[in-house]
């Protein structure tokens, strides 16, 4: 048994403070890592940063301690393993994996290992666990009762209704059918429902209980502007949010182009912000790279196509921005939720306008799919467009989506969360109805006029009353509608369609996206249906958040709330992290996360006693790195 097991410490609560240095469980994971420990099979369903892997970490220590058992780690994440086994050693846990990644001398040895009940934990790809070479050593341990338990992760890949299904999940199975009595738990963040039924009955955990988190990220503060220079936006947000004296935040930024994810980082390269490309069309070995360097190294963006995202696992992603429309909110909640999965404040920013919409429906339209799916995707891409132009709280929206009742204890009170935009500055709005009327006996006219339709563009400048070159060619000085606008921008004229397109008055047809009416377009017609719309943002966004030392607004925990002092040992902290990251080839969260060395530069510890009361610092990490610390806090910043 490991050095750091020496005193065995054999109960779930003792293992989490000493091995993990935690002080409490959080949420439900007591209750999970106690039904296993006990023989249970759990089926976890818990957003992601919700702790999902000490349910089977604890389990397996504890487990560990009394019979020597291993537990069997199944991930389609071959690239993350590294990692993840390196995590664990850090915090004196023998773990080791077996993936493609070892050559023959090396996988002898973790078998060699594994064999003689060394190993706490064992991470191994679906397809490597399915070997029959690999199904013969667990037939060998399990006769000596020496498998603790099986964990299989991303256990939503067995399923065909999401994304990310993965074959050689289905013949996952024969784990129940050839080894009886070994616990097994199923770990996913994909919450819908038809998902949730596939696992339980692929992985025949039909008897296996449930545990169902809430979904809610309550750190990921959600906000969604309006386009209007969305690169001059999204600069003025990472510069105003997420750049302090002490460096920059690491974040991702979604585009859905190869093109627009190359054009971005160049450009945002060009205004000084380290920014790297991650996209399908780029060659394996640079995606890798980029991967590499963006969980190694601090303060980068990565640009990327929704390609990028799966299993990573970096917890100090502080922002995720969108510069284009997710396909659902399905797509949304998942991106966005690769922010803060440490738990402290992080930020999902979207901008969204127009081209959007059109774009997202036109896509759906001139795909391949047969119609049903159109049709849901469709029906999906509205539950989006209606949250992008919500006025009321984005989280309550995102929450009843998944169907949660997200505010039950407050039955009858208008719910805000507090930590969105439209909690933080509800939006003014403007009743748009009479605009509405305009825009739409406009796009009437024209057909009846010139027997087609016309583009957005075209339909505000003769609302606005321009007499373009194009506005003359057809006549359309001469129509009703010809300047009865011209009491609203560009903007807000913008603002209008994009709501009547996104709330399916109006849609867009052909390959020059020309305007026509729908059904519901006559209930707007003739006065019956009231449109309110949103005012269009004041070009200058809310005042500079300054979060970095002050704290944020709305009571939600500040990120580090430090002074001066505290700064300066925070960032001595950090050089200290970097160096032990880069001689162990480990990514800096690995060694201690952010929060850790928050508290640290914040309590300044004078004994190691003190220091081991610090969330995150355990026996082993106390051991091998207390001194350190201690010497770094101490030295003159
Ligand atoms: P998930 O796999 O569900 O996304 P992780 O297992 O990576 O989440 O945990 C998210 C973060 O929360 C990790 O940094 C982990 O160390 C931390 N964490 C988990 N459980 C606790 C706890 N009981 N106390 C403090 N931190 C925790
Ligand atoms: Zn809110």
């Amino acid at each position: 048994m490991d050095a750091a097991l020496a005193d065995a410490p054999v109960t779930a609560q003792q293992v989490l403070r000493s091995v993990f240095g935690y002080a409490d469980f959080r949420g439900q994971q007591q209750a999970i890592v106690e039904h296993v420990i006990e023989g249970g099979d759990a089926l976890v369903l818990m957003p992601t940063g919700g702790g999902k892997s000490l349910c089977y970490q604890v389990p397996a220590i504890v487990r560990h301690a009394r019979t020597l058992g291993v537990a069997v780690v199944v991930s389609p994440l071959i690239a993350l393993m590294h990692d993840q086994v390196g995590a664990l050693e850090e915090l004196g846990v023998h773990a080791a994996f077996l993936n493609s990644t070892l050559d023959a001398a090396q996988a002898r040895r973790v078998e060699r290992e594994l064999l003689a009940g060394r190993l706490v934990l064992l991470y191994a790809a679906p397809e490597r666990v399915l070997t029959p070479r690999f199904l013969a050593m667990l037939d060998s341990l399990h006769e000596r009762g020496r498998l603790s338990l099986f964990a299989i992760d991303e256990a939503h890949c067995v399923s065909q209704w999401g994304h990310d299904f993965r074959e050689e999940y289905l013949g996952l199975s024969v784990l129940h059918e050839r080894f009886a009595g070994v616990p097994r738990l199923a770990l996913t963040a994909t919450a819908d429902a038809h998902t949730r039924a596939d696992i339980q009955q692929r992985l025949q955990l039909q008897e296996a209980q449930r545990f169902v988190a809430s979904f809610d990220r309550p750190n990921i503060r959600y906000t969604i502007v309006e386009k209007d220079d969305a690169r001059q936006q999204l600069l003025r947000f990472i510069r105003d949010e997420h750049q302090g004296p002490h460096g920059r935040d690491s974040g991702i930024v979604y585009c859905q182009t190869r093109r627009k994810v190359e054009e971005t980082t160049d450009w945002l390269g060009a205004q000084g912000i380290a920014a790297l490309p991650y996209h399908a069309g780029l060659d394996a070995a640079l995606r890798r790279r980029n991967q590499d360097r963006f969980l190694r190294e601090e303060g980068l963006v990565m640009v990327a196509t929704i390609a990028f995202g799966m299993g990573i696992d970096k917890p100090d992603v502080r922002f995720v921005a969108h510069l284009d429309l997710p396909k659902n909110i399905e797509g949304y909640y998942q991106e966005t939720g690769r922010a803060g999965r440490d738990g402290l404040p992080a930020d999902a920013w979207m901008a969204y306008g127009l081209a959007d919409v059109v774009n997202q429906r036109r896509m759906i339209d001139e795909g391949e799919a047969e119609e049903d799916f159109k049709r849901l995707q469709r029906a999906k891409l509205d539950a989006l467009l209606a949250l992008a132009e919500a006025h009321d709280c984005r989280r309550m929206r995102l929450l009843a989506y998944f169907g949660e009742d997200p505010a039950p204890e407050a039955a009858g009170v208008r719910y805000g969360c507090g930590n969105c935009d439209n909690c933080l500055s509800p939006p003014a709005t403007w009743d748009a109805t009479e605009a509405a009327r305009k825009a739409l006996s406009c796009i009437y006219r024209f057909r009846q006029h010139s027997g087609i339709g016309f583009g957005a563009g075209h339909l505000i400048d003769v609302l606005r009353g321009k007499r373009t070159e194009k506005v003359m060619q057809r006549g359309h000085e001469r129509l009703s509608t010809f300047g009865i606008g011209a009491d609203h921008s560009e903007a807000q004229w913008r603002g209008v369609l994009r709501q009547l397109l996104a709330a399916g008055h109006v849609k867009t047809v052909g390959e020059y996206n020309t305007l026509e009416l729908a059904e519901s377009a006559r209930a707007v017609l003739r006065g019956t249906m009231p449109v309110h719309l949103r005012l269009p943002a004041e070009p200058a966004p809310r005042g500079r958040r300054s979060a970095r030392a002050d704290g944020r607004a709305a009571g939600k925990p500040p990120p580090l709330s430090l002074d001066d002092a505290g700064l300066a040992r925070f960032a001595a902290l950090k050089a200290w992290r970097a160096e032990v990251a880069r001689q162990h080839n480990l990514p800096a969260y690995i060694v201690f996360h952010d929060a850790a060395l928050a508290e640290m530069a914040r309590e300044c510890p004078d004994s190691l006693q003190a220091l081991g009361a610090i969330g995150g610092v355990g026996a082993k990490k106390l051991e091998a790195y207390g001194e350190q610390i201690l010497r770094t806090l101490a030295q003159p910043q």
